[in-house]
């Protein structure tokens, strides 16, 4: 008998509004005859959608708005297979939404009006501590409140439910949450930040890794864009290098790396597997435009990671 891994998403969901535009506007400027795309987005929802096209039974809690946006968004996470008993659908806030401009080169301007991520509650996670208790992992970010995100992690790490701490948008982390993540990811920027340790290429990663380390986290992964990833922890380190691809859109790169990561954990793979296999996923993803309808399926990894070692995504009990 096998069953689906269960993975647990706390986070946010938006709506991402996109204009592709000649130039970005300057203040107080119109810039007519652009392309216009609405599509789901939001770190929490992109890496719930992620981990679930890869095959595991996903609950999200996150508090979504009840106009269009939200009803739209809602529908999405349904078609996914997203169980969204802890979604509260919340009357008094906006759904959260992202304008973005994009210019002919790709540069991008995003405003972010976070609405009713903003309101995501430690009771509204609390509801959810039979979900995280009997989850294989949990996944966090740093898109809805940090009392919210700490609460989660405590009640992950009280049930002894591995906890992957996604600390983006970066910013700074007391020692209590980085203490209660099992695996922290993050980017070069946000590792930077967190560390104090400029991180630019292996040596640079491994150095911040070890400062991360030491502020408490007990594995770190820091993705490197192009380059892949360099994980560290208790196991030992290793740069895990970059998947070759067409880059086409680098857009929720890590959200399709930290479902997938997350994924390949929950189904009691080692740190450097799991590493390897998010890495196929996160550069899967840039090969094609926006955000969730990058994220690849199960099967359109397998099929790209064909002649590589097959990681599997199901857990035998
Ligand atoms: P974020 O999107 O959070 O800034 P990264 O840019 O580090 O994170 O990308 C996350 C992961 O996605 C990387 O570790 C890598 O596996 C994959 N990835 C991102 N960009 C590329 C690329 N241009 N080519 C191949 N893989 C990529």
């Amino acid at each position: 008998m096998s069953r689906r891994v269960r993975v647990v998403v706390v986070g946010s969901s938006n709506t991402d509004l996109v204009v592709k535009a000649r130039a970005i506007p300057l203040p107080g400027e119109t810039v007519l005859g652009g392309t216009f795309l609405s599509a789901p987005g939001g770190k929490g929802a992109n890496q719930a959608v992620a981990a679930a096209r890869l095959g595991a039974d996903v609950t999200f809690v996150a508090r979504i708005g009840i106009d269009g946006f939200g009803s739209a968004a809602m529908a999405g996470l349904i078609t996914e297979g997203i169980h969204t008993e802890f979604v509260v659908r919340d009357a008094e806030a906006a759904s959260g939404v992202a304008l973005i401009t994009v210019d002919e080169r790709g540069e991008n301007a995003i405003a972010v009006a976070p609405g009713s991520n903003g309101r995501l509650s430690p009771d509204d996670v609390e509801r959810a501590r039979d979900a995280i208790a009997d989850a294989d992992v949990l996944l966090l970010q740093l898109e809805t409140p940090l009392e919210t995100v700490r609460h989660a992690a405590r009640l992950a790490h009280a049930a002894e439910v591995p906890v992957v701490l996604n600390p983006a948008p970066a910013q700074p982390l007391d020692r209590q949450l980085l203490g209660h993540a099992t695996v922290l990811t993050p980017n070069r920027g946000e590792a930077s930040l967190l560390s104090g340790i400029a991180v630019r290429d292996g040596p640079t990663a491994e150095a911040s890794a070890a400062a991360l380390l030491g502020m408490g986290a007990t594995n770190v992964v820091i993705t490197l864009g192009a380059d892949g990833a360099f994980w560290a922890g208790p196991n030992g380190a290793g740069l895990v290098e970059g998947i070759s691809v067409d880059a086409a859109d680098t857009t929720a790169a890590g959200d399709a790396f930290n479902g997938a990561l997350a994924v390949a954990l929950a189904a009691g793979q080692a740190i450097a597997d799991a590493v390897r296999f998010a890495t196929v996923a996160g550069a899967l993803a840039t090969t094609r435009l926006g955000a969730q309808p990058s994220l690849p399926t199960r099967e359109a990894l397998e099929t790209f990671q064909a002649a590589h070692v097959a990681i599997p995504l199901e857990r035998k009990d």
